[in-house]
């Protein structure tokens, strides 16, 4: 358990992710939604390795996922942490284009949204 309270925990995520989607890397500024402070193991506890900030779309659809079926090779997977893995590892955007494009790792996540 963090010895922070749970809105010094809340700050310290918008803070961290720059009011940004850590999945999708929506930006609350863009969006106008309020973004979710996402447990990535859900029964990993409140501390802040285990918490993300995501974007409404990103943490409805990974609910309380931390593996997927990969829809192409029909293999399961471990679908991304941003605290252990880096996005850029993982994804890339399409240059004039508004569309995501992701790695074997969240393929599955992404065609659930
Ligand atoms: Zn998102």
């Amino acid at each position: 358990m963090s010895e922070l309270s749970w809105a010094q925990i809340v700050r310290l995520v918008h803070e961290r992710a720059r009011d940004c989607c850590e999945y999708c890397r929506t930006c609350q500024r863009v969006s106008g939604q309020a973004m979710h402070v996402e447990h990535i193991i859900p029964s990993g506890g409140d501390h802040p390795d285990n918490l993300c900030l995501a974007c409404a779309d990103c943490n409805l659809s990974k609910a309380q996922a931390t593996f997927a079926t990969d829809s192409e090779t029909n293999r399961t997977i471990v679908l991304f942490n941003p605290r252990q893995q880096h996005w850029t590892d993982h994804f890339a955007w399409i240059e004039m284009a508004h569309e995501l494009l992701a790695e074997r790792q969240l393929v599955a996540l992404l065609s659930n949204v």
